[in-house]
């Protein structure tokens, strides 16, 4: 997960900014950048070292380095063969980051300065390819491995001194020869240098600008997840709307399609429709605001009396109200709905119309639909408005069961 804090820093960098020359984010952006390419960078360091290793030693024992002797030659192998192996299979095996930007310097510290040791101790006395060889290995060390910036310029500055020093206190050599030598070392590692610096700022600006898009991705995701929510959700009561409610019902029919919700699955669901009674009167009196604070009551009322987290109520009118029972049989949701019209009943919401019982009331209707197929839920509605419609017609603040169905 990235993290939005991360912007604010992820802006600097991409603006120019940032003044690190060893080009370090920030300790946090740091650490992401290494979560995610740390494990690719660790899997091509061990490519490049096995296939590095592999070539060197052919060219070793194939007669390359010519100059060099055939005991010298498999001696420099040996000792440089398996270290390298090694190093590759444990850069395959992933390894921090510290230990692995070291391992990779190392390694090519050491191939360096054999280099370096082979011409002091005389077994290759051929300064020009020794120090083409120099400059090679530097090259591969900033370009092709690419050591990031401070390492790079560590094994580098190694590397040119310890040359410096092997070539001056080498065998003789006229010393224009020697000062060309040096010069062509020094100017191709100063070159080699910017070059790998200059990849690691695009390396870590590339880095950047993915970052900077999946952040963007993530805020739009968390946009259009909260708009829409906004759009199932009935802003007065805070309850899911009728939007909400058609979206659950249609979801949750099963015409063989392979639906796939919890009411699908209970093959079985009841209804209760809700209306509260006499409500048209109760705005008249106390007027709008009132009724919707007595709309909201009731809502909340509703929601807490809801036990089960798969049922579902919803406002799907102005004060009319449905909950959705799966699994439920009619006389489990009677059993519910006569919950919900005590509860309401017992918050004795004063409704001193004439024809309300003194308080705020509702009505409920109550339909099951024996099994989940359009046509079934279809009928469960129109059943649970007609018992509803039956529930005021015998007095109002009652709960009536449809014909069962
Ligand atoms: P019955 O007992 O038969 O249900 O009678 P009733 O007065 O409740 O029914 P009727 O359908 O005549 O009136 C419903 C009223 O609900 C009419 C309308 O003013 C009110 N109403 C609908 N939506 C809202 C709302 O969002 N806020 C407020 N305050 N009132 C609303
Ligand atoms: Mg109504
Ligand atoms: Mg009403």
């Amino acid at each position: 997960m990235v993290r939005a804090d991360m912007q604010p820093w992820i802006d600097h960098w991409l603006s120019g900014r940032s003044r690190s020359i060893m080009l370090r984010f920030a300790p946090k952006l740091e650490a992401a950048y290494e979560r995610d390419t740390g494990a690719v960078r660790s899997r091509l360091l061990a490519k490049l070292v096995l296939g590095g290793c592999i070539a060197y030693l052919l060219w070793d024992l194939t007669g390359g380095l010519s100059g060099i002797g055939r005991r010298d030659r498999l001696l420099h192998a040996l000792v440089l063969g398996p270290p390298y192996l090694l190093a590759a299979f444990l850069l395959r095996r992933g390894l921090r980051p510290i230990i692995r930007e070291t391992l990779a310097s190392l390694l090519l510290a050491v191939s360096g300065v054999a280099l370096s040791v082979l011409y002091l101790g005389g077994a290759w006395p051929n300064a020009a390819m020794n120090n083409t060889a120099m400059i090679l290995t530097i090259l591969l060390g900033t370009l092709v491995l690419q050591l990031r910036v401070p390492y790079a310029i560590a094994t580098t500055s190694l590397l040119v001194a310890v040359h410096i020093f092997a070539m001056l206190a080498g065998p003789a050599l006229p010393a224009v020869v020697k000062g060309q030598f040096l010069e062509t070392t020094i100017i191709a590692a100063a070159i080699a240098l910017a070059a790998n610096w200059r990849q690691e700022r695009e390396n870590r600006r590339a880095y950047l600008l993915t970052l900077k898009e999946r952040l963007r991705r993530e805020a739009l995701t968390a946009d259009n997840r909260a708009l829409d929510d906004l759009a199932r959700r009935d802003p007065l009561t805070g309850l899911p709307n009728r939007r909400a409610f058609d979206e659950w019902l249609a979801a949750s029919v099963d015409d063989g399609t392979g639906s796939d919700t919890s009411m699908s699955r209970a093959r079985r669901v009841s209804l209760i429709a809700i209306d509260i009674d006499h409500f048209k009167p109760y705005n008249d009196h106390f007027g709008h605001p009132a009724g919707d604070a007595c709309l909201r009551q009731v809502a909340g009322c509703l929601r807490e009396q809801l036990r089960d987290h798969t049922d579902l109520v919803a406002r799907v009118g102005g004060e009319e109200f449905a909950v959705l029972l799966p699994g439920a049989a009619l006389d489990d949701a009677l059993e519910i709905a006569e919950r919900f019209r005590k509860a309401v009943a017992a918050m004795e919401v004063p409704h001193p119309a004439p024809g309300a019982n003194g308080m705020v009331t509702i009505s409920a209707g109550v339909a099951t639909a024996r099994g989940m197929g359009t046509l079934q839920v279809q009928a469960m509605i129109l059943r649970a408005d007609a018992a509803l419609y039956a529930a005021k017609q015998a007095g109002r603040n009652q709960v009536r069961a449809a014909e069962e169905g």
